[in-house]
């Protein structure tokens, strides 16, 4: 596997397709949820990563030398013949074992080092990376599981910062650093009218059943299995129009509320959602307030789906799933004000454009 690693590059990714969408026919709009509490948006993060010590690759390890006998002394006039003579055969042989090297020289840790990088660099993008077995991975300060093959996931959030620190450290010790220029996005605005008021501004006891049902999705996406699942690649769950994407500040009844993290596809009651990939399915809840019939399927490294407003499911906590599998029914239950699937991808808390991980929504 050594051979297709390659080093990481620096340059700038193009923007994505989904980077930049057209405004949309305001009749699409109708097709909306969300999974989270009616809260004021959260305040565009700040602050840059401390550039201060992001150097590029160095070697901890000095390289090996060699140490070639040095010219004879003059300490004893006796021995002058043969130190020469052993000085010259040694010179010799110095020479031999520098040709015998050379070969080598240029590639001296091949195949210990080098790490490969495939996704797009983008806000809301998923990188898949591979290291060879046996490195270490820090993404912004914080470990990252590594496969035992050297797969790993580093993903970058909605209002991820410009750059981020990828640091390597590889099974011969050496040790590397990157700095991933993640490229800003614009997002759209908005507004859905005609909700129910309770489903915008929740009473007092539906808020307690709200933070009762966040905790149970955040335990679920806790989950960090070191299965590798994602690596079946992403199709998407459902065919249908695209009503809502990721990352739009959303404005409902009039009232500033959280962005938007999932893709919406409209399509009708009881049409089958199939697996987008391999998984395990971690969490199944007939109705929740917002999100109405829920569904969670773990991908492994911390990478997981969710599937909400379903009108069915179809398996159970617990079951594996492999992908094009029908899982559930698209519905309209929890908040929502019309029958579509709302697709979500998180990396842990961190929450991600399922978008960018399929091609065009297949006609
Ligand atoms: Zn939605």
């Amino acid at each position: 596997m050594g051979d297709s690693l390659m080093p990481v590059r620096h340059g700038r990714t193009t923007r994505d397709r989904a980077g930049v969408r057209p405004g949309r026919d305001p009749s699409q709009i109708q097709r909306r949820c969300d999974f989270t509490p009616g809260v004021a948006p959260p305040t565009r993060g700040s602050g840059s990563p401390d550039r201060s010590n992001m150097t590029g690759p160095h070697r901890l390890r000095p390289p090996r030398r060699w140490i070639c006998p040095g010219p004879a002394s003059s300490r004893s006039r006796a021995s002058g013949m043969r130190r020469q003579a052993g000085s010259a055969r040694g010179a010799a042989r110095c020479a031999v074992m520098l040709l015998l090297l050379l070969p080598f020289a240029s590639v001296p840790v091949a195949a210990e080092t080098g790490v490969r990088l495939d996704g797009p660099r983008v806000q809301g993008g998923l990188l898949r990376g591979r290291v060879p077995p046996g490195s270490t991975v820090e993404y912004e300060g914080e470990a990252v599981r590594v496969s035992a093959d050297g797969w790993f996931l580093v993903g970058f959030g909605r209002d991820a910062p410009p750059e981020a620190a990828l640091v390597v450290i590889y099974p011969n010790g050496q040790s590397e650093r990157q700095v991933l220029e993640v490229e800003r996005r614009e997002y759209d605005i908005q507004r859905i009218d005609g909700l129910p008021p309770s489903k915008v501004t929740p009473s007092e006891e539906d808020l307690a059943r709200i933070r009762k049902e966040v905790r149970i999705v955040k335990q679920a996406r806790k989950i960090d299995d070191l299965r590798t699942d994602f690596l079946s690649g992403f199709q998407w769950p459902v065919k249908g129009i695209i009503s809502g994407v990721y990352g739009s500040q959303r404005i409902l009844n009039g009232e500033p509320r959280r962005p938007h993290f999932g893709i919406d596809i409209a399509a009708p009651k009881g049409t089958q959602v199939v697996a987008p990939a391999d998984g395990v399915v971690t969490l199944v809840h007939p109705d929740m307030y917002f999100s109405g019939g829920t569904m969670i399927v773990d991908h492994g490294h911390g990478l997981s789906s969710a599937f909400l407003h379903l009108s069915r499911i179809l398996v159970d906590k617990g079951e594996r799933v492999v992908q094009g599998q029908a899982i559930a029914e698209v519905g309209s239950t929890g908040r929502s004000t019309g029958s579509h699937l709302d697709w979500r991808i998180n990396l842990f808390g961190r929450r991600l454009d399922p978008s960018l991980l399929v091609g065009p929504m297949p006609k």
